[in-house]
C-alpha cells in the first residue's frame, strides 16, 4: 500500500493528522474557508470585484469554494494552469502573464473556443498580431487587457504611450476585444511597514491613473482594471481605482505576509491556513533537533519557516540542506524525540505548494479529505 492509499484510510479518523506520513502539506479547512470568505466581503463592501490568483494554489477544489463565495473567476499565471482550471469547470480566468511561445499561442487559440470568459494579459503588438492568426485559424476570438508595467520591467509595456499604441494594434485585431488594463505592483506587496507600502502604492497609483488616462483620451476607456495582491489589497480598495483585486496568498497565508502589517491597524483577517507537518528524525544534540523537512519540501526564497506547534513559536529553524532542517532551542533535544510531530508555517506559499502532488485536508485536527495540487508542475 502505498502512502497516498494509507492515507485515505485515515480519512475521517478522530486526530488523524498526527497519523500522517512527513512531510506534509496540510491545509485547514475552516480557516481557509474564513479567508475565502474576508477577503470576498472586503471587494464586496467596495463594490469591488475579486478574480482571486490561482497560482497560489492551483487547486480546483480550491477555486470552487473562491467562486462559490462570489469571484467572478481565477487568474492563472500560464496557459498550462487556466487549462488545468477549465478542464475543472472554472470559469472566468484570466492569463496575467504574457503568452508568448508559438505553441503557447496556439494553446491560448484553442482554449479560447472552450473556456467561457477567458481573457489574457498582452504586453506588445507582435504578440496581439500572432494571437490574432492563431484566434482566426480556430475561428474564435478572446478578450485580452494591456498588462502595464509598475517600474519593476518585468512584464507590461512601459509607458502611457505604449498602452496606446498596444490598444490601437488590439482594435485592428479582428479576432481580440480589449477590455481593460492590468497592473500588478509586485515589488511592493512585501514592504513591510505599512505606512512605507501606503506611500509607494499612492505614487504607483498616480502613474497607473496616467496611463488611464491616455487610453481614456485616445478613446479606449478600460472597462476592467485588474490587479493587487495580498499586500496592497487593502491600500488599493481604499484608494478606489481596481474594478477587481487578483490578491492570492491571503488563503493561505505564509510567513512573508505574516511579516507584514497588512492593514496599518494590527486587524488583519486572514491567518495561516497551510502547513507543513514535518517530524524529528534525529534528536543526540541538547539544543537541536533534527526534522525531515528541507529544500524538496519548503521554498527557499522567503527564508526560515516558522514553528507553529510542537515546538516553543521562538524556536530557530535553519535549513540542512535538501531533507533536512534543524530546529534549535534550549533543550529541544531533551524534549522532542524522534518521532515526534512538528507543524511549520511556510515561509513562500505559492512555489512550496508547487512541491506537493496533494493537499492533506485537515478540520480540528482529522483528515478530512485529500485534494490534489491540480495545476503542480504547469509552468507552461
Ligand atoms: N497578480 C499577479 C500578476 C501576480 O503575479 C500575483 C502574485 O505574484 C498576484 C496577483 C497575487 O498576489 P499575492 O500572492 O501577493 O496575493
Ligand atoms: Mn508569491
Amino acid at each position: 500500500m502505498d502512502d497516498l492509499e494509507l492515507h485515505a484510510h485515515l480519512i475521517g479518523q478522530q486526530g488523524s493528522r498526527a497519523a500522517l506520513n512527513t512531510p506534509v502539506l496540510v491545509v485547514d479547512l475552516d480557516q481557509l474557508e474564513r479567508n475565502i470568505a474576508a477577503m470576498q466581503a472586503l471587494v464586496a463592501a467596495r463594490g469591488v470585484a475579486l478574480r482571486p490568483h490561482g497560482k497560489t494554489h492551483k487547486s480546483v477544489d480550491i477555486a470552487r469554494r473562491q467562486i462559490a463565495a462570489g469571484a467572478v473567476g481565477l487568474c492563472c499565471a500560464k496557459i498550462g494552469e487556466a487549462e488545468v482550471f477549465a478542464d475543472g469547470g472554472i470559469t472566468g480566468l484570466l492569463i496575467t502573464s504574457p503568452v508568448a511561445a508559438p505553441a503557447a499561442v496556439t494553446r491560448l487559440a484553442a482554449l479560447a473556443g472552450r473556456s467561457s470568459g477567458l481573457m489574457a494579459a498582452v504586453d506588445n503588438p507582435g504578440v496581439v498580431a500572432r494571437l490574432q492568426h492563431a484566434l482566426a485559424e480556430a475561428d474564435t476570438t478572446l478578450d485580452v487587457v494591456i498588462d502595464v508595467d509598475p517600474g519593476i520591467r518585468r512584464t507590461g509595456v512601459a509607458s502611457p504611450e505604449a498602452a496606446v499604441e498596444l490598444a490601437e494594434a488590439i482594435a485592428v485585431a479582428d479576432n481580440i476585444t480589449l477590455r481593460g488594463v492590468q497592473y500588478y505592483c509586485g515589488m511592493q506587496q512585501h514592504v513591510e511597514e505599512y505606512a512605507a507600502r501606503h506611500a509607494a502604492i499612492v505614487e504607483r497609483t498616480a502613474y497607473l491613473q496616467s496611463v488611464i488616462d491616455a487610453l481614456v483620451a485616445a478613446g479606449f476607456a478600460p472597462e476592467i482594471v485588474t490587479g493587487s495582491g495580498t499586500g496592497t489589497h487593502h491600500i488599493d480598495l481604499e484608494l478606489g481605482l481596481f474594478t477587481e483585486l487578483q490578491a492570492g496568498s491571503y488563503v493561505f497565508m505564509d510567513k512573508q505576509y505574516l511579516d507584514c502589517d497588512l492593514t496599518g491597524d494590527g486587524r488583519v483577517p486572514f491567518d495561516p491556513s497551510l502547513a507543513v507537518d514535518a517530524r524529528v528524525v534525529s534528536a543526540n544534540h541538547d539544543a537541536l533537533v533534527t526534522i525531515d523537512a528541507g529544500f524538496k519540501s519548503l521554498s527557499t526564497d522567503g527564508g526560515a519557516a516558522q514553528v507553529r506547534s510542537g515546538a516553543a513559536p521562538e524556536t530557530m529553524f535553519i535549513f540542512m540542506g535538501d531533507e533536512h532542517a534543524a530546529l534549535v532551542a534550549p533543550d529541544i533535544g531533551r524534549t522532542l524525540k524522534p518521532g515526534d510531530p512538528v507543524s511549520l508555517t511556510v515561509p513562500h506559499c505559492d512555489p512550496t505548494v508547487n512541491l506537493y502532488d496533494h493537499y492533506h485536508v485537515v478540520r480540528d485536527g482529522t483528515l478530512v479529505e485529500i485534494w490534489p495540487v491540480s495545476a503542480r508542475g504547469r509552468a507552461r
